[in-house]
């Protein structure tokens, strides 16, 4: 099954509005539309509508919300629903990176209720997992991504399987400068894609969800991760920092 290529920009905690209505400028000067990829930016929440703004008409470029609460609105100090990020220009939610999990404690239980309530409210989840170092020391790599996959999708209805996206991003590769080889990459996608099929129980739908792999992805290393096989897209976060580095990757 042909999937089409997801290019995606996590910018963590950088990039403020002012910063992201210039970067956004300077990408769509030299990025030109393209109907074979999507491209998707995650910038912080406090920027999502600045980006929008500098967006304007160019809908082949989306953006995402880098976290959100597992509640509609409530008594949440400090935190972003779900319908709060649709309506800043959020069209995608990341689950479960690897710092939301390890930074901030993230169970399992909480991004399987933060794919649902993005689900909910027309936001597609793209749910990370990943193992740690010591994890993937002892081989425990299968056993880790497989809990943090069927967890996290544990409360996603069947027929919405189709509408959501995986990013296998192993901590050690983030933000360390070491990136899987496309044969490590390519494996765990299979065994994720073949875990896909179980769950939703149809080896058509889990053939059409886009699996991205991350992981001190950059310029130079961007076109062979996209090359192996099972790999159908990027999760970028230090190189898509700087616009021209990530119009590089985005145009790979
Ligand atoms: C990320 O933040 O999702 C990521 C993969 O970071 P980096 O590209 O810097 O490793």
């Amino acid at each position: 099954m042909m999937r089409r290529p997801v290019l995606a920009a996590n910018w963590k905690m950088n990039h403020g509005p002012t910063e992201a209505r210039a970067f956004v400028a300077a990408f769509l000067a030299s990025y030109s539309p393209r109907g074979d990829r999507t491209v998707v930016i995650f910038p912080p929440a406090l920027s999502l509508s600045a980006a929008r703004d500098a967006l304007g008409p160019r809908s082949d470029v989306q953006l995402g919300v880098q976290n959100i609460h597992s509640e509609a609105k409530g008594a949440f100090t400090g935190e972003n629903s779900a319908p709060m990020a649709r309506d800043a220009g959020a069209q995608m939610a990341l689950v479960g990176h690897s710092e939301r999990r390890h930074v901030f404690g993230e169970s399992d239980d909480a991004t399987a209720k933060k794919c649902a309530i993005a689900l909910l409210h027309s936001l597609t989840p793209m749910l990370c997992v990943g193992e740690k170092i010591e994890e993937r020391e002892k081989g425990h790599t299968e056993q880790v991504v497989l809990r943090q996959l069927r967890t996290g999708l544990s409360l996603v209805e069947k027929k919405s399987l189709s509408g959501i996206l995986i990013a296998y991003e192993p901590v050690w590769a983030i933000g360390t400068g070491k990136t899987a080889t496309p044969a490590d990459a390519s494996s765990v996608h299979d065994l994720i894609r073949r875990e896909l099929g179980k769950v939703a129980g149809s080896v058509e739908i889990a053939g059409g969800i886009p699996i991205l792999y991350g992981g001190s992805v950059n310029r130079e290393n961007a076109r062979s991760l996209l090359e192996a096989r099972g790999v159908d897209g990027v999760l970028v976060g230090g190189a898509s920092l700087d616009a021209s580095s990530w119009g590089a990757i985005a145009s790979t």
